[in-house]
């Protein structure tokens, strides 16, 4: 039986503003986009944050049975600065002398390679925009001939006032106005080529200074940053499929554009279901690539970073993630890491006891309704912490039991086993890499205890009896005992 038949699902749609049941197109498939990275750089980890919280919707879906199509872009065509002058892949390509391909590779292999870290389940499709410029060039003719765009000094533009004389919704995603909308467009942006300026570009005419550029019936330039979505999001999932998810930065102006672009192509709403991650921040502030103001994955999992108190496993920060709900902004820190990091061992190990649970015939704990309560917390819009909460009922339970308070049958054992099993490690996404961490510190501890053992014995041997004494007793202090042998000199912690 699958189990998509007994859970019905509520989201929360950012286009209607509320959570609604969740219904696909067609019973029992899921047709999923999200937006990918723009490869120019190292991914922080507010972009893991976003990306991270689609997996563990991903993973859940696929829990419950459904068959997903889950596509996820990369975003390697260099789109424009807020100067207009350059765009940001062309930009580090000169400062890192390297080709602009070469910058895109580069920063894919980086973000593959984090991403594996954190256990992510690769999406179906990762289809890139450079891999899709025929497509976006069809799209921008089918959207002249469809009247909505126009061409000016080779570049073109989509026209947004005749969408909405047409009856489009522009702003339908956003809730904004076309006062919001034209306070809110950068003037720099093709500002004179424009009707409106509330227009954006479908195409632009590449300066001498853009490197990456395309032949097209326009120019020699480049497609604007919103088209590449809706090309590669229809073009995979159908002209209109059931989720479309990014972090909430991206619904104004992209995700705006997607459904303006999707209508003038197609004439259908794009998408059922839009979800929205909420921010990451670092003292308060959005962690963003262009500020700086950001943590990368790799400095907290090596401790290399003067916010960090120590190093944290991949499985803490991401316990840290799953412990704030999707939709709420979390604030980064190393004292919140360290706070996650009690819990998930906590979860671990009680994990690791159900094995030593004895059994009885009957159970004095009622582990179906338990099972319940973890299946609604995710049924309701993924609510990750109220799981996370039901899980440490779980964790309860386990004690109690151990200490033999309360009694559990063999079937719900079982059952309590599994539900933490799939909870933890399937739809969290958690490792037990406790373990491993635990012994990257064992390691280290014996590597510097064994230095400490060669200087003794070098201050032994040059008769120098009193450091030979002091890193003795230094040791014994912190618990560390020395015992000198035949063989040499071997040690034990208390
Ligand atoms: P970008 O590479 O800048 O296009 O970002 C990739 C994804 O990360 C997008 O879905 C963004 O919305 C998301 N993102 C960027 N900054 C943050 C942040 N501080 N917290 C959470 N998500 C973010
Ligand atoms: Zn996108």
């Amino acid at each position: 039986m699958e189990l998509y038949k007994t859970n019905s699902i509520k989201v929360y749609n950012s286009l209607s503003k509320s959570k609604e049941e969740f219904k696909p197109i067609l019973q029992g498939n899921i047709g999923l986009y999200v937006c990918g990275p723009t490869v120019y750089s190292n991914v922080h980890l507010g972009n893991v944050r976003t990306f991270m919280s689609f997996d563990m919707i991903y993973r859940y879906f696929l829990h419950l049975g459904y068959k997903v199509r889950y596509v996820r872009n990369i975003t390697d065509a260099g789109h424009l600065t807020d100067d207009n002058a350059e765009d940001k892949i062309s930009t580090k390509a000169r400062l890192e002398k390297l080709e602009p391909m070469e910058i895109v590779q580069k920063y894919t292999v980086d973000f593959h390679e984090i991403l594996q870290k954190f256990n992510f389940l690769s999406p179906n499709i990762e289809p890139t925009a450079t891999g899709h410029i025929v497509e976006q060039i069809e799209a921008i003719k089918q959207m002249l001939v469809n009247g909505l765009a126009y061409e000016s000094n080779g570049s073109v533009y989509f026209d947004v006032l005749k969408y909405n004389a047409e009856g489009g919704d522009y702003g339908v995603l956003s809730k904004r106005n076309m006062d919001d909308v034209i306070s809110n467009t950068r003037q720099l942006d093709g500002q004179s080529e424009k009707k409106n300026p509330q227009d954006f570009a479908l195409w632009k005419k590449a300066q001498p200074a853009h490197i990456m550029r395309w032949p097209s019936p326009w120019s020699v330039g480049f497609p604007g940053w919103h088209l590449e979505c809706t090309v590669m999001s229809t073009k995979y999932l159908g002209e209109t499929f059931d989720i479309h998810g990014g972090g909430m930065d991206l619904k104004f102006p992209h995700h705006e554009c997607e459904i303006a672009q999707s209508k003038a192509c197609n004439h259908t709403n794009p998408v059922n279901y839009w979800l929205h991650t909420n921010m990451l921040t670092l003292n308060g502030q959005k962690m963003s690539k262009s500020t700086g103001n950001n943590i990368l994955p790799g400095e907290i999992l090596s401790g290399e970073n003067d916010k960090l108190n120590k190093a944290f496993s991949a499985s803490v920060i991401r316990f840290f993630c799953m412990q704030a709900h999707y939709r709420s902004m979390l604030d980064f820190s190393s004292d919140a890491l360290e706070a996650s990091e009690k819990g998930y061992q906590k979860l671990m190990t009680a994990f690791s006891e159900l094995k030593n649970i004895k059994v009885s015939d009957s159970s004095t704990i009622d582990v179906e309704a338990w099972k319940q309560q973890c299946y609604d917390a995710m049924n309701d819009d993924f609510n990750t912490p109220i799981l996370i909460a039901h899980l440490f009922d779980g964790v309860k339970i386990i004690n109690q039991l151990k200490e033999e308070n309360e009694t559990i049958s063999v079937e719900d054992l079982q059952l309590l086993s599994s539900i933490m099993q799939i909870f933890i490690f399937d739809i969290l996404g958690l490792n037990n890499d406790s373990t491993t961490s635990d012994g990257a510190e064992e390691d280290k501890l014996s590597g510097v205890v064994e230095m400490l053992i060669k200087m003794r014995k070098n201050a032994r041997d040059n008769k120098d009896w009193a450091l030979s004494d002091e890193i003795r007793d230094e040791l014994l202090a912190l618990g560390i005992q020395l015992k000198d042998g035949k063989d040499g000199t071997i040690f034990s912690v208390n």
